[in-house]
């Protein structure tokens, strides 16, 4: 395979454009996709045999590589995602490699089970205990040595002794899988008639090819069961799926779904699990005994060898972007990988991203479609109510209207949900006296009170600090004012209006992951009448007992000048509104709006979809905004304000010219500071067939060399233009 298999090229797990030449000892044999240990500077490092080297060095010169680790190579499909990525975002491959590589515990061989047998010869000496043992080995069945001291109720001395005298041997089998290979077969869906289209559409895209199913179904239509059928099909062909969840830490109901389906627990990849955990699932995935995996968006990156289907589930949802280190989008870098392992993906949503839908619109995406609710469970009827003609008394937040409905929800015995997308107590404090607005000293962000924690707090850095009990600024003493609600203070006002309702109050802030799992099933349970929540209730629950739902701000960000608000505000309206009436009973859902003749209300109360979607892809065409055209932001961050913003005004100067790029700014970016760090942005929009990341990396391979504090980080497709 390689040509010079004494001397190769390694990339190494570390932000550094690579790949390095290193020498191979006698004795040792690589190929591409090795994985192995080369020293770097002082250390050893991780990295991937990459191929033949580059350019020829002296041999002499050369260092060995230290370790070439007994697991299978990573696969040609693997190597060619991480280059296409790095490629793509202008992340060194190394960094994207990083992402690969990331479990290490993995690469030392999983420790064998000591196993024993019967050798048919007797031993010359009986004794009470060895007979016992050998009774329990009388099936011929190896037993593993800890079962068979129990079995026996022996010493291990007993059974060394039968091995030395030749009556028993002793086997070393591989250890046992991380989890029991799921059963494609353990309990098959029933699908009705639409479910059952539905998968005929997806199974009839060619398993062997690259294929993309949208599956566009209503909230609660039955995606799951219909994926689920899809991966099963994956298995039983003898490939391997993945599933990605936007927040699989809270999502135990999957998991448990997951279960029932498939007869045994999914193999999981996220940040709550310990590095030993996630080093198993890792090798169990390489080394082929994983079949299966459900996982936040970095399982993308795991070392599938025989990937045939990619499931996203809620493929709208923002976390699949990463915006730290390499800014990927999971569900664009599951369709690359996708192309390149010849794999199925189903990209599912009762919300689909504008970008997606356009893909099913114009062929390139099978459009699948569940237009109804499962069973005899009826879509939420949907009110708007206009905040001003039909408000609240001054200093409350919640309607007359949708008072009296969350009333008569919990006197049926059924469940209501007040939902505000806003943490802590107030938005805004200042001082009554003075005017004082508190700012955050390292963002360009108000603080937000939290009045349960008697804290300020910045939403952008986490700052924190006590609540002041004198004005900052001019020393008046209790003067500080809350202006605009939290969830804490829709919290106290429904403490207080709804006195005898049993009431939870959830929010991402409000306890571990641990914790609030066990508030989610203690709702499920119908333990309480009133939800009062964020954004971390909307998403893929199932509470059955749950008829009403009140938003408070349906506006949401709609007047923040975001070109995107009008599709994040209509995807969180939509699943929210979709908590409701999932079962037998019907439900309602009410937004209170500033805006009830804006397009998103108006497709929320009419429930026309379409028209939202046409809408959005007409004003995006217009604007030669994704999908019609790309994006491209150069964010350039300094401790002062003035060496961003006239660096960033160098580096426009600089900017190769290339027909149909047009550039905007430099501006403050949307968030201007952030942990003391002032953020200028530079935006790049090409048309769409134009590689606009290859006109970033010529643009900054020629700019100005970067000096002091100052960083320039690039975003490919950014969420907010
Ligand atoms: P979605 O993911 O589209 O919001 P779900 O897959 O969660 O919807 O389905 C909604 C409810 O209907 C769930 O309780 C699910 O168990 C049930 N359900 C859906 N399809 C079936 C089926 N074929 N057989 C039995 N129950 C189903
Ligand atoms: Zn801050």
């Amino acid at each position: 395979m390689l040509e010079r298999p004494d001397i190769v090229a390694v990339m190494v797990g570390v932000a550094v454009e690579g790949p390095y030449t290193y020498r191979v000892p006698p004795g040792m044999s690589v190929t591409r996709g090795s994985i192995v240990a080369v020293p770097l500077g002082p250390r050893l490092t991780l990295g991937v045999v990459w191929g033949p080297p580059k350019d020829m060095v002296a041999h002499n010169r050369l260092k060995d590589i230290a370790q070439a680790y007994d697991v299978p190579p990573l696969s040609e499909e693997l190597l060619k995602l991480v280059d296409w990525v790095a490629r793509y975002t202008l992340a060194a491959p190394g960094q994207v490699l990083r992402a690969v590589l990331r479990s290490t515990e993995a690469l030392d061989s999983p420790r064998p089970v000591v196993a024993y047998r019967r050798t048919g010869h007797e031993p010359d000496k009986l004794t009470p205990a060895r007979l016992r043992v050998l009774d329990a080995l009388n099936d011929d069945l190896a037993w593993a040595k800890p079962a068979l001291i129990g079995a026996a109720g022996c010493s291990a001395s007993v059974i060394e002794g039968l091995e030395r005298a030749g009556a028993i041997e002793r086997l070393e089998m591989p250890p046992p899988p991380v989890v029991q290979p799921p059963d494609p077969d353990a309990a098959i869906a029933r699908l009705n008639d639409e479910q059952q289209a539905a998968f005929d559409q997806i199974a009839a895209l060619d398993p062997h090819r690259f294929g993309v199913a949208l599956l566009d179904g209503v909230t609660g239509g039955g995606k799951t069961e219909v994926f689920f059928e899809a991966v099963a099909d994956t298995l039983r062909a003898g490939r391997q799926a993945v599933i990605l969840l936007p927040e699989i830490a809270l999502t135990h109901t999957f998991l448990e779904r997951f279960t029932k389906r498939f007869g045994t627990r999914p193999a999981e990849w996220h940040s709550d699990m310990t590095p030993v955990q996630r080093g198993r699932v890792w090798r169990g995935v390489l080394d082929g005994t994983v079949r299966a995996v459900v996982g936040a968006r970095s399982a993308l990156f795991l070392p599938f060898r025989e990937l045939g289907m990619l499931v996203l589930d809620e493929e709208h949802d923002g976390a699949y972007k990463q915006s730290e280190g390499v800014n990927y989008h999971a569900r664009d870098m599951a369709v690359v990988r996708a192309h390149l392992a010849n794999a199925r993906v189903i990209l599912s949503s009762a919300t689909p991203s504008v970008e997606t839908r356009n893909n099913a619109n114009t062929g390139r995406y099978a459009h699948v479609l569940l237009t109804s609710r499962f069973a005899e469970a009826a879509m939420p009827n949907i009110t708007a109510i206009d905040m001003r003609t039909d408000g609240p008394d001054k200093g409350q937040w919640i309607a007359p209207q949708l008072a009296r409905e969350v009333f008569s929800a919990i006197e049926r015995g059924e469940q209501a949900l007040l939902f505000l997308n806003r943490r802590g107590y107030a938005p805004l404090t200042l001082c009554r006296s003075c005017g004082h607005q508190y700012q955050c000293p390292d963002c360009s962000a108000w603080m937000v009170e939290h009045r349960f924690r008697g804290v300020l707090m910045c939403h952008h850095c986490g700052h924190e600090t006590r609540t002041p009990k004198a004005c900052g600024a001019c020393g008046e003493v209790d003067a500080l004012i809350a202006v605009g609600p939290g969830i804490e203070r829709i919290a106290e006002e429904a403490a207080a209006r709804f006195p005898d309702a049993r009431r939870v109050v959830l929010s991402s802030d409000m306890g571990s992951n641990a914790q609030l799992r066990d508030r989610f099933s203690e709702i499920e349970r119908g333990e309480y009448d009133l939800i009062i929540g964020t954004q971390l209730v909307s998403k893929g629950h199932h509470f059955e007992k749950l008829t009403v739902v009140g938003v408070l701000d349906a506006d949401l960000g709609l007047a923040h000048g975001d070109p995107r608000a009008a599709e994040k505000t209509f995807q969180i309206l939509t699943q929210v509104a979709g908590r409701a009436g999932r079962a037998s009973r019907n439900g309602k859902a009410f937004l209170q709006t500033y805006h009830p003749d804006h397009p998103v209300m108006r497709a929320m109360v009419t429930g026309d979809r379409e028209a939202f979607y046409a809408h959005e892809l007409a004003a995006r065409e217009a604007g030669g905004l994704p999908p019609f055209g790309r994006l491209a932001a150069l964010i350039v961050s300094a401790n002062e304000h003035d060496v961003a913003m006239n660096y960033a005004k160098k580096l426009l100067s600089a900017a190769p010219m290339a027909d149909g790029v047009k550039l905007f700014g430099p501006a403050d970016a949307p968030v201007a500071m952030v942990r003391g760090r002032h953020r200028v942005r530079l935006l790049a929009q090409s048309g769409k067939d134009f590689d606009l990341s290859g006109y970033v990396r010529f643009w900054l391979g020629s700019a100005d060399k970067i000096t002091g504090n100052l960083r320039v980080q690039v975003d490919i497709d950014p969420m907010s233009f």
